[in-house]
């Protein structure tokens, strides 16, 4: 569904992704792990096309991304992303954060959008809130709008950027449980998480970034039960 392939991007003298390769089978959860500064951000920005890359490809579906700047927009449709901060509008109810995208990008009717809203905000379980303006919400409840607020648009893959630390920790579990939920429903997902008791139990792969490279990567099983790398044993060692 998703494959990069050699993938390298610098800003200035600093390469940070240095040919990176990953295939991402339809339904698929993956774990991406690793030091500040080893590249996941960089990463999953450039495979939602919010970074242009300097060498390799990028493959979302059927749509070739290559280095073609023009192409990136197309691919920002077809892949959600979800990041620490919500980034919710303040000035709209929760129904309305959630229709904006269908409404403004997708020229979907308000009625059409609407109905799409009730039913996303219904999979992170936050329906009743569809009138409610988000900073009456909690941290984890903003954050499950953003998530449907993604979903409304029909993503073929959604990208999560450590979606859970900027939150407190009892509400962790509530954002958690709705990943799940999708992943459960055969949702792909790629997600940079410190949470490593989530992605043993929940992300069938796990990907070890480092120094801008794959440096191990394998089932979830395998990557947390038996390292191979020292720099990986040494990564799992330390949190
Ligand atoms: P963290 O765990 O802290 O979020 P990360 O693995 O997500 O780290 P990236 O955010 O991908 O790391 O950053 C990798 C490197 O790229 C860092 O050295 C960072 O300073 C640099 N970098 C990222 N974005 C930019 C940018 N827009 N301009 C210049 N340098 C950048
Ligand atoms: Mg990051």
């Amino acid at each position: 569904l998703i494959v990069v392939d050699e993938v390298r991007k610098r800003f200035g003298d600093n390469e940070v992704l240095k040919g990176v390769s990953l295939n991402v089978e339809p339904g698929e959860v993956i774990a991406i792990i690793g030091k500040s500064g080893s590249g996941k951000s960089t990463l999953l920005r450039c495979i939602n096309g919010l970074e242009s890359i300097d060498d390799g490809t990028i493959m979302v579906g059927d749509a070739h991304v290559g280095t073609d700047e023009v192409r990136l927009r197309a691919l920002r449709l077809r892949v959600g992303m979800i990041f620490q901060q919500f980034n919710l509008f303040p000035h709209l109810t929760t129904g309305r954060n959630v229709m904006l995208s269908p409404m403004v990008v997708k020229g979907m009717k308000e009625s059409d959008a609407a109905t799409l809203a009730r039913d996303v905000l219904t999979r992170v379980g936050l329906e009743h809130k569809f009138d409610d303006w988000p900073d009456s919400l909690s941290g984890g409840q903003q954050q499950r709008v953003a998530i449907a607020r993604a979903l409304a648009m029909q993503p073929i893959a959604l990208l999560c950027d450590e979606i859970t630390s900027a939150l407190d920790p009892e509400l962790v579990n509530e954002v958690l449980a709705v990943v799940r939920g999708l992943a459960a429903d055969g949702m792909t997902l790629l997600m940079v998480t410190h949470e490593m008791r989530f992605a043993r139990e929940v992300c069938d792969r796990v990907v070890f970034m480092h120094h801008g490279r794959v440096h191990e990567t394998g089932p979830s099983e395998e990557v947390f039960g038996n390292p191979q790398t020292p720099e990986l044993r040494q990564f799992l060692g330390m949190l």
